[in-house]
């Protein structure tokens, strides 16, 4: 809060004048926004992060909770991951008065004029802003330059890693000269940077097909051999939370392969478990 409010400050910003745009619901781009908004003002938010934000209860959670079990993450580090989860301790409050947006929408401001464009996969509900006639990007997490945004599946119904490739293609073809991320540096080689992260993605389900090659697993086996740039020796040693976001990046990459027919699951004893068509013959 500090960091920010001094930031806006350098900025020239007046919070009694602002409105507020909300590329996604996480937490370290929504968290604040109910402390800051002055009453009257607009906080611009995608229509499905929306809906997340208003059913974010405890059934919400618990339904969270149930998959992430049956897909083999344990029970006793379940607890702390969630109980340590950015999303329930610093989401904001439910009862904002939010403006959705959709598709297509248009902001005016100053010289400005802004499209919102969807781009479900890094959530559900993200979008961005483009300003045509100033070629600038404005993209949340659906592009960073030197990570990549997490890509997780909490749900059985999502398909977020489809959904994020086909976000990635959706905005390939924009004529963007300046790139505004939420985390690190500004950028400007938009097009390189969305091959780059095609590649990872495909680099990454070629992993998860070779570990699920020695056999039939579970989800949380299968994240605990995958490659993660974080800066622990051992998985034994990521932090639960951390844990909870490589397990569902995880199985955002088997859901992808499962719904290209790569991946076929099983459930075993109480649990779900995922195998390939080699291991399983
Ligand atoms: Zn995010």
């Amino acid at each position: 809060m500090t960091a920010l409010v001094s930031g806006l400050k350098e900025c020239g910003v007046d919070l009694q004048q602002a409105d507020f745009f909300i590329t996604h619901m996480h937490a370290d781009h929504a968290g604040l926004v109910s402390t800051l908004a002055v009453e009257g003002a607009r906080i611009y938010f995608g229509w499905a992060d929306a809906e997340v934000i208003k059913s974010s209860t405890p059934e919400h959670w618990e339904k969270l909770i149930d998959f992430a079990r049956k897909c083999g993450f344990p029970g006793e580090e379940l607890e702390k991951a969630i109980g340590s989860h950015p999303g329930r301790r610093y989401s904001p409050n439910t009862s904002l008065n939010l403006c959705v947006l959709k598709d297509g929408d248009a902001i005016s401001i100053g010289d400005y004029l802004f499209k919102c464009i969807e781009t479900p996969g890094h959530t559900a509900g993200h979008i961005c802003l483009y300003e045509s006639g100033k070629k600038i990007f404005i993209c949340g997490d659906h592009i960073l330059v030197d990570i990549t945004p997490n890509i997780t599946l909490s749900f059985e119904e999502q398909n977020p890693l489809k959904e994020y490739l086909m976000s990635l293609d959706k905005v390939y073809d924009l004529d963007v000269e300046l790139v505004l991320p939420g985390h690190r540096s500004i950028f400007r080689n938009q097009k390189e940077r969305i091959r780059e992260l095609k590649q990872h993605h495909q680099t990454r389900l070629k992993e998860v097909t070779s570990i699920l090659g020695k056999g039939k697993q579970n989800a949380f086996q299968i994240a605990s051999q995958m490659t993660w740039d974080i800066g622990y020796k051992s998985w034994d040693l990521f932090p639960p939370a951390q844990k909870l976001f490589a397990f569902g990046e995880a199985l955002a990459h088997l859901k992808y392969l499962e719904e290209e027919g790569e991946v076929g699951r099983q459930i075993e004893g109480q649990g779900l478990v995922f195998f390939t068509g080699v291991s399983n013959a």
